[in-house]
């Protein structure tokens, strides 16, 4: 039998690091990443025959459970007429006036291949639609890995952006102003300080790259006052909680309407794809419509289009969020209510099928700096031991949970039985 240790050991020769995406590779956890063979439901099967009760779904988009049998056969379907033409085909259509359909706020839209494409080309569109250059992101909300949005604050609120990244010029940086999550003043004070200069404001309407750190009332609806009142536009960025938090999105949950939306993971239904869209005024000035230039060899690529329309579909059934949201609180509440009886201080946070678990005895957990101050040693610890139990949690504190369809009593009560164990070790 090969180990995980074996294949990681193997992919360092000639893959950065061993993985594709850094988060994958269990840095800081002590231990090789564990090499997935197959996963089915909501369960991962890895190369040493190990089942694992998953609670990443490849990120998101597995919220029906993996290897969705619908999903798979409407692949299969198309998969002998050819995978991709350069042409227009149909099936673009369907995607583009479902997505419009099931998000009102989007007019129109345009189909890329991941997260980080759309908000890439919704930045450019909000910038050649307004004429301005300066952006405003929140720290702890990732974007994807464009330029623009590798920035770190700079020392003060108002101050420019640095890179996060060596790579990023420091002359692109300096557009991205950077404020603290749920900072409401500060929002207010940069707009009036420079409302003219901001084409847009891009922001994670649930945050779920800091852990899961949800809006806090008044937030969302102060981006869309001074949006408003200074012409900038707002960016959803719903990559994760598109069709995950309500079907609608968070923009459908908080009631808040966005001029431009991201999204990607469950829009692809497993498969590489992400889409902007948003105001037909805005979209537009997209070319060929517009001057604003935004391309791609595979974009709406057929096989994509036929996996993400028909799990779109799936969770668009009655009572299909309501019950991923149950499953979620239910989970959370007793991972709550099993460190409480074990005395260790443990915040959760669930919005929807998304969810986030903090080792701290901070009374909130509201922003990055919040976030950080969280207990990551404990953390990788709890992971490691749920991980030992068959429980594969995201690797990182920093990242949200996310449940499927797929996950039932069984898995929950498992989850749970693994959980006392482990805080129990801690
Ligand atoms: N936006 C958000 C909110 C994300 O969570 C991610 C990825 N996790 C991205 C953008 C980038 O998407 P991708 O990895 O598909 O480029």
């Amino acid at each position: 039998m090969t180990t995980s240790q074996q294949l990681f050991d193997l992919a360092q020769r000639h893959i950065p690091g061993g993985v594709n995406s850094p988060v994958r590779a269990f840095k800081g956890l002590d231990r090789a990443p564990v090499f997935i063979e197959r996963a089915k439901g909501a369960y991962l099967y890895d190369v040493e025959g190990k089942r694992y009760i998953d609670y990443v779904g490849s990120w998101g988009p597995m919220i029906t459970g993996h290897a969705d049998a619908d999903v798979l056969a409407a692949v299969r379907e198309r998969l002998d007429d050819g995978l991709s033409f350069g042409t227009p085909t149909a099936i673009e259509t369907t995607m583009a006036d479902l997505i419009c359909e099931i998000m009102p706020s989007v007019e129109m839209v345009r189909m890329v291949n991941s997260g980080t494409e759309a908000t890439m080309s919704a930045i450019r569109l909000a910038r050649g639609f307004t004429g301005r250059d300066a952006i405003v992101k929140f720290e702890g909300c990732y974007h994807g890995h464009a330029d623009s949005l590798l920035v770190k604050a700079g020392s003060g609120a108002l101050t420019h952006g640095e890179p996060s990244s060596p790579g990023v010029p420091a002359s692109l940086a300096e557009h991205t102003l950077t404020l603290s999550y749920n900072d409401i003043d500060a929002v207010r004070e940069l707009f009036a300080a420079r409302g003219g200069e901001i084409a847009c404001i891009i922001v994670e309407p649930v945050a779920g790259n800091m852990n899961c750190i949800p809006p806090l009332p008044g937030f969302l609806e102060t981006l869309r006052e001074v949006c408003d009142a200074s012409g900038a536009v707002l960016i959803f960025d719903e990559v994760m909680t598109g069709f995950r938090v309500a079907l609608g999105g968070a923009q459908a949950h908080y009631g808040i309407t966005p001029d431009l939306t991201c999204l990607g993971k469950i829009v692809g239904g497993g498969m590489p794809v992400g889409a902007f869209g948003g105001k037909r005024e805005i979209m537009s000035r997209i070319s060929p419509l517009g001057p604003v230039y935004q391309a791609g060899t595979l974009s709406g690529n057929p096989l994509a289009m036929a996996a993400g329309i028909t799990l779109l579909g799936k969770v668009r059934a009655e009572g299909f969020h309501a019950a991923l949201s149950a499953r979620a609180a239910e989970l959370c509440e007793g991972l709550e209510r099993l460190a409480r009886e074990a005395g260790i201080a443990l915040l959760t946070h669930q919005v929807g099928g998304m969810f986030g678990l903090f080792f701290t005895d901070q009374p909130a957990v509201d922003d990055f700096a919040a976030a950080t101050a969280c207990d990551t040693e404990r953390f990788r610890r709890f992971f490691s031991l749920m991980l030992d139990q068959g429980v594969y949690l995201a690797p990182s504190n920093y990242e949200a949970g996310f449940i499927s369809s797929a996950h039932g009593d069984a898995e929950i009560s498992a989850t749970l039985q693994a959980a006392a164990k482990a805080f129990a070790a801690l």
